[in-house]
């Protein structure tokens, strides 16, 4: 029973980052972003520097910051994510949109979340993030986490997340402390993944 839920919480888990690399989608060519030509917003390769960058609180829900949700929800939708941090678009306010419906109709936007609660118990989960595309390994992750952030529409709300919702808050969360899920491997596997990254950025801006 446990390792058919493991089974099935890894199958979810890969599509945290089946978005790019089919030989039907073109790339664009702008230096240091690795992303499908139809999407809106471009998305920061690792080993980006501007991914470190930690985000700042977001004053208010305006008309710039519901086009930003609007924009990172097509982005996210368009390059076949279930999470998406403003980070990882080169806006670094607290702000993520997330979707772990199998319907894709389910947008979840968290502005400002903070945990208020998490789990003692973890589990390790096999994680792949937009900006490292076709990279997966295990993190481990608080099996529940409780958030309190803004809604859309600027309302104060908590969520009591489990299972694939509550892993992708705490990836996404982590994006916006500016730290990429890579860096909780090891240093061998992180400059692996690194190299291949840099490698494969070299060769698309070919
Ligand atoms: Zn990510």
């Amino acid at each position: 029973m446990i390792l058919l839920i493991i089974a099935a919480k890894l199958g979810r888990c890969r599509r945290f980052c089946q978005f790019i690399g089919g030989p039907d989608l073109k790339k664009t060519k702008i230096a240091g972003f690795c992303i499908p030509s139809m999407a809106l917003l471009p998305i920061l390769c690792y080993p980006d520097r501007r991914l470190h960058t930690v985000a700042k609180p977001i004053a208010g829900v305006d008309a710039r910051v519901a086009q930003l949700v609007r924009d990172m929800l097509e982005t996210m939708y368009d390059a076949k994510g279930i999470g998406l941090a403003a980070s990882q678009v080169d806006v670094h306010e607290r702000l993520i949109v997330i979707d772990v419906s199998q319907e894709r109709n389910q947008p979840l936007v968290l502005i400002n979340p903070e945990l208020v609660w998490t789990s003692e118990a973890t589990h390790l989960n096999e994680e792949g993030c937009l900006s490292v595309p076709g990279i997966y390994d295990g993190v481990t992750r608080h099996d529940e986490v409780h958030v309190r952030a803004w809604d859309a529409q600027g309302q104060s709300r908590t969520i009591e997340a489990q299972e694939l919702l509550a892993v992708c808050i705490q990836h996404e969360m982590d994006h916006l402390m500016g730290k990429v899920f890579v860096e909780y491997l090891s240093p061998l596997k992180r400059n692996r993944i690194k190299t291949k990254m840099l490698k494969a950025q070299r060769e698309d801006a070919r």
